[in-house]
């Protein structure tokens, strides 16, 4: 997954550089390094987040107009020193870093082996890099043209930045399937993995396409496809303001986006939700009415935390549309032989945008004549270009490791979107409809409300942030809501929680109910209820320790439950949206308790753009 950060123009790179592997550290913190060009061609790096790197070169040199830095997330060799980026080309000329993994890097290595060179690190990406050093000498050409014909024989997914010694004000740039901006400068450019690094300095910039290549130098962007001919760059205006990408006194990016989940359901909502007329406006979604009209069928394609988005929105779509809905995991539907036909709907959900395995499920069933909707939070990300239409989320950038605000708001929009499909296909009734538009406008101030009982919540994760295991029960809507309450307790915590069916308990992890056992139990008041409140009954009579998510003063099912976590009562179609605040800020508060790093949580990334 990886950060990479470049700069070339006047400036000193080092401290640019950075800055901006600092604000790409969620993206991977096995390791960071720099490289710098001034007189000569210098490489600091190390195992470890970017301030381990910051640590070893005080009083170091550090000067040069151009640098790429990178922060690693491990595929290929373990996190080290050694296997850090930059990597060195044989010759010490090429420094290059590298996001992706070159898949044919077996056979590449083997012929340069054969060739007698001698690698240093594990990585694929040391074998790319003397590939084309190899070819460059070979061939007597250029480096530019030694990248072409590289990239021609690898398989596989990369972004590289490479900067040659002979060409000191320069960075060459390539990119398939990982992600590439290009920030334009007065006599500068930034180059990244996203816009933040170079947020403070440019709000213009160029979004690299796959199979592109960039020449970037202080006063030129010069774009070509592998073919060599030159493409025009198509710059766009970002709309992000640094805030956004600041902690803003909150003490974990984590928490400040658990917070600012009243106004990211807000903005997700407005302009699209008009509860005074009862309807919806998604205009991306609209240019498709006739196919979603006709559409037999929709399969929601995701990973993570938005595969539990896609599973809360497969109850609501059944039950809105009157529709097929298959709820799968991009990893698995991309290798599978999927059986689509053309006018079925799929909906990527995707925070990033750039997951690599949603990525290459959507290409495949495109290329079968489905209709592809994008939810994506990323504007102009790699999903959201290559989906016919969609809706983005608008929750501004997340940056905690485990999402957050983003699943909320692909709730939101996922709901609209439901709700526009069924009013489309006159499969729920206005009645309905309007009055779940209201419910839904209402949801922001009850998220406040429960951000307003943090004090309990934070006693309840002291009390039990020693368990060694949890369980995470629900039913209907609010079985997803346990699959991501599990899902952010390991993430942060690292203790080891299960999400399930709550009526499947019985057929397994009951046998795990012990008198040490935390049962979180997500049980607001919904046409289950009563059979969840049995359940609970099940869990006790075990005496394990019932943590409720429970309704507002529903006593009955207070009395089961040993804690609990109250939220405002809602539609159930509507309650996960809610149910889940409390279980996000219970790992929260159970990780601090913990000690753990729970923006950067081992061995995790943010945005997964490897397979
Ligand atoms: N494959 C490279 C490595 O292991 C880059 C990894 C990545 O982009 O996550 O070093």
């Amino acid at each position: 997954m990886c950060g990479i950060v470049g700069y070339t123009g006047l400036r000193d790179a080092y401290p640019i550089v950075i800055k901006g592997l600092k604000r790409l550290e969620y993206r991977g913190y096995d390791s960071t390094g720099v490289a710098l060009m001034s007189d000569t061609l210098r490489v600091y790096k190390k195992m470890g987040k970017v301030a381990s790197l910051e640590e070893i070169t005080l009083g170091k040199e550090l000067g040069g107009n151009t640098g790429i830095g990178h922060t690693r997330w491990a595929t290929h060799g373990e996190p080290s020193d050694r296997n850090a980026h930059p990597h060195l080309s044989a010759s010490g000329k090429l420094a290059m870093i590298h996001n992706g993994i070159i898949e044919n890097y077996g056979q590449l290595k083997q012929e340069l082996i054969n060739k007698g060179y001698q690698l240093k690190s594990d990585t694929d990406t040391e074998v790319l890099l003397n590939f084309i050093e190899e070819i460059k000498n070979n061939n007597a050409c250029s480096l530019e043209e030694a990248i072409r014909i590289a990239l021609k024989r690898v398989t596989g997914t990369y972004v590289i930045l490479l900067i040659d010694s002979e060409m000191p004000d320069t960075i060459i740039a390539a990119r398939k399937g990982s992600p590439l901006v290009i920030g334009i400068g007065k006599g500068e450019h930034f180059l990244g993995s996203d816009a933040s690094p170079m947020l403070e300095y440019t709000k213009e910039v160029v979004y690299v396409n796959d199979y592109e290549l960039a020449i970037v130098k202080p006063q030129e962007l010069i774009l070509k496809n592998l073919g060599n001919e030159r493409l025009t760059p198509y710059v766009q205006k970002l709309d992000i303001e640094l805030a956004a990408i600041e902690k803003g006194g909150y003490e974990h990016f984590m928490l400040k986006e658990i917070f600012e989940q009243p106004k990211t359901i807000f903005d997700c909502l407005r302009g699209r939700l008009h509860a005074d007329t009862g309807t919806i406006t998604l205009s991306g979604i609209e240019q498709y009415s006739k196919a979603l009209q006709k559409a037999n069928r929709i399969v929601m394609i995701a990973c993570g935390t938005s595969w539990h988005a896609g599973l809360t929105a497969e109850y609501i779509f059944e039950e809105c549309c009157r529709l097929n809905v298959e709820v799968e995991y991009a990893s698995e539907f991309r290798y599978r032989n999927p059986v689509i036909h053309p006018g079925d709907i799929i909906l990527a959900i995707s925070q990033s945008g750039e997951t690599a395995d949603t990525l290459v499920a959507i290409e495949n069933a495109k290329a079968k004549g489905a209709i592809i909707l994008g939810v994506v939070n990323v504007v102009g990300s790699s999903i959201a270009r290559m989906s016919h239409a969609g809706a983005y989320t608008h929750a501004g950038p997340e940056i905690g490791v485990a999402s957050t605000k983003a699943f909320t708001a692909q709730l939101a929009v996922l709901t609209m979107i439901a709700f526009k499909i069924g009013q489309l296909r006159n499969t729920i009734s206005q009645e309905r409809l309007s009055a779940l538009l209201h419910e839904l406008e209402a949801i922001p101030a009850k998220v406040e409300k429960i951000l307003s009982y943090v004090e309990p919540i934070k006693k309840i994760a002291k009390q039990y942030a020693q368990a060694r295991d949890f369980l995470y029960l629900g039913r209907g809507y609010n079985f997803p809501v346990a699959l991501e309450g599990a899902l952010k307790l390991k993430e942060i915590s690292y203790i080891h929680a299960e999400g399930y069916p709550a009526a499947e308990m019985k057929h397994g992890p009951i046998a795990l109910v012990d008198e040490q056992l935390p049962v979180v139990v997500v049980a607001t008041r919904d046409s289950y209820h009563e059979k969840v409140l049995s359940n609970m009954q099940e869990i006790k009579a075990r005496k394990g320790r019932v943590i409720g998510i429970i309704t507002e003063e529903d006593t009955a099912a207070l009395e089961l439950c040993e804690a609990a976590l109250h939220v405002p009562a809602a539609d159930e179609m509507l309650a996960p949206m809610l149910n889940v605040i409390p279980l996000q800020l219970l790992a929260y508060y159970i990780g601090v308790e913990k000690g753990c790093d729970v923006d950067k949580p081992r061995n995790l990334a943010k945005s997964v753009t490897v397979e």
